[in-house]
């Protein structure tokens, strides 16, 4: 069995983390994503449990007083966290713990574990970023302004992670993440 280990993957919202840890699952068969806890209502299609477990904001910070997250940040208005006991778990377990986070909690993982693989993705440009984020058409635009400038903040903290992506080529992309991935579980 290959031991667990943690990588945190972050990048602006529109750079395509989402799809591209989707395809990371696929194809690393012992890769385990977490799922988040955060006080942003559900867009269409999403489900608790499996998109995000979603708490009223006391609830939230309840969970947080109590230790039960391994890192959380406030992000464009509401609040995402990490349960902590589910990647204990999984670590345990041997698996390839994946964490799709903002830039602030990527930060606080690295703090409290040091031998976490922090992997920043880029997109090709921050025309195509806006680009893709108004195509999702389920932001307003007052929300796919706040996540442009979020974004800004985000790509300068990008030198902080151990290495980075440019999703440009969705396949090549994949690719380097899935080795990244594998190389890293095989070299411990
Ligand atoms: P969205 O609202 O688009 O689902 O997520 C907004 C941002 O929050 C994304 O950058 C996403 O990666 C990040 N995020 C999701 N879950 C967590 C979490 O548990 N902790 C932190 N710090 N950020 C998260």
């Amino acid at each position: 069995m290959r031991t667990g280990n943690l990588f945190v993957i972050s990048g602006p919202s529109g750079a395509g983390k989402g799809t591209l840890v989707a395809r990371l699952l696929e194809e690393v068969p012992d890769a385990w994503v977490s799922v988040s806890a955060t006080t942003r209502l559900p867009r269409p299609g999403e489900k608790e449990g499996v998109s995000y477990f979603f708490l009223d904001k006391q609830e939230f910070l309840d969970q947080a007083a109590q230790g039960m997250m391994l890192e959380y940040a406030e992000y464009v208005g509401n609040c995402y966290g990490t349960p902590l006991a589910s990647v204990q778990r999984e670590m345990a377990a041997g698996r390839q713990v994946i964490l799709e986070i903002e830039v602030q909690g990527a930060l606080q993982v690295k703090e409290k574990m040091p031998e976490a693989h922090l992997v920043f993705i880029e997109p090709p440009s921050l025309e195509e970023l806006e680009r893709r984020l108004r195509g999702r058409g389920t932001e307003t635009d007052d929300v796919v302004r706040k996540r442009m400038d979020t974004a800004l903040v985000e790509l300068s903290h990008k030198m902080e992670y151990d290495i980075r992506l440019v999703n440009d080529n969705l396949g090549e992309a994949v690719a380097q993440l899935v080795a990244y991935v594998n190389e890293t579980a095989e070299q411990k």
